[in-house]
């Protein structure tokens, strides 16, 4: 029987600890991000908006259209250039000290171009080129809030990483690879599987032999409880809407009986995730600061 990683606990504890550095800056940073029409979208930008208002970071509310249009931009209409034109402006206003993009974009959106277009020292989610550099080479000041949220998750086992097995599963861009990194940084030794592994018959027995699992496929339930390794670290990502009900990549109920540390799926790395959002906004504000 786990321990529960219980998110909201946690990011509870990080806004204490957000709050009393923000009153020793004695400032508001200023967040900007763009979100799209969708239903997750929208559940991410209510969650950053009432974070940000609760912790006094600026958040421009709900107005599309707008000069500073932070919010609802539409999935099917909305253009490069029009998303273009909105991160400049968020660029060059000096007011403006973190700038988020919500993914997955819109297919008519070339991402790799946009990621490459907001200003490095903005970047809220590392997804700049230079900060990605700067996380190859463990120098990263901000980066993938999902992916230092999973490691804050970690921390707070109190387990030490150096030697254990770390098995991801999911290679995106914003969560498998760039938390990947962070494992090594920590000496794990990691893996990270894919469709690929899966479609090679081989996804079970890298789960199997994993102290620290990382599921982030965003598959409901894929994974089978019994291939938890005992007493392992389990951190679930995964976001699925099924029958009206939020559940995450792992089986959970079965999976809680074996590992030492699991997370739930609504509750664990979900409200992480918004703290760290707030949390590098701040980071941004003191690099800018210099
Ligand atoms: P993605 O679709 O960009 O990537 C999915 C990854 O999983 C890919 O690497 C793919 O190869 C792999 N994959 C897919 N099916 C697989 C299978 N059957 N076996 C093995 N690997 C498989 O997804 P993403 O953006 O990384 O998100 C993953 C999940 O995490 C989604 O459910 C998403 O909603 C959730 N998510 C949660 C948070 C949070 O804060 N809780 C943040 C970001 C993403």
């Amino acid at each position: 029987m786990s321990r529960l990683l219980n998110g909201r606990e946690i990011a509870k504890k990080m806004k204490a600890e957000l709050h009393a550095e923000l009153q020793a800056l004695d400032a508001v940073p200023q967040l900007r991000i763009l979100s799209f029409d969708t239903p997750s979208s929208q559940v991410y930008w209510q969650a950053q908006q009432s974070a940000a208002q609760s912790l006094g970071i600026g958040i421009v509310p709900s107005t599309p259209g707008a000069a500073h249009a932070s919010h609802a931009q539409s999935w099917d209409k909305i253009t490069q250039s029009r998303v273009e034109e909105i991160l400049q402006e968020w660029n060059q206003d000096v007011m403006v000290h973190g700038i988020f993009v919500h993914q997955p974009m819109p297919k008519q959106i070339d991402a790799q171009r946009i990621s490459a277009l907001i200003d490095p020292k903005k970047d809220i989610e590392g997804i700049h080129p230079q900060n990605c550099a700067r996380r190859f080479f463990s120098k990263a000041r901000i980066g993938s809030c999902t992916a230092l949220a999973i490691m804050r998750l970690i921390e707070e086992t109190g387990v030490a990483l150096e030697g254990k097995e770390a098995v991801v599963v999911g290679h995106s861009e914003i969560v498998g690879r760039p938390v990947g990194m962070l494992l090594l940084d920590k000496l794990a030794t990691t893996t990270i599987c894919h469709i690929g592994t899966n479609k090679a018959g081989l996804l079970e027995a890298h789960v199997r032999r994993a102290d620290i699992l990382v599921a982030a496929l965003g598959q409901p339930q894929f994974i089978k409880g019994e291939w938890i390794k005992t007493d392992s670290i389990v951190i679930d990502v995964g976001i699925n809407v099924v029958g009206g009900r939020v559940v995450g990549d792992i089986e959970f109920e079965a999976a809680k009986e074996r590992a030492a540390y699991i997370t739930p799926v609504p509750g664990g790395v979900g409200p992480v995730t918004v703290m760290m959002v707030m949390k590098n906004t701040i980071e941004a504000f003191k690099l800018q600061q210099g």
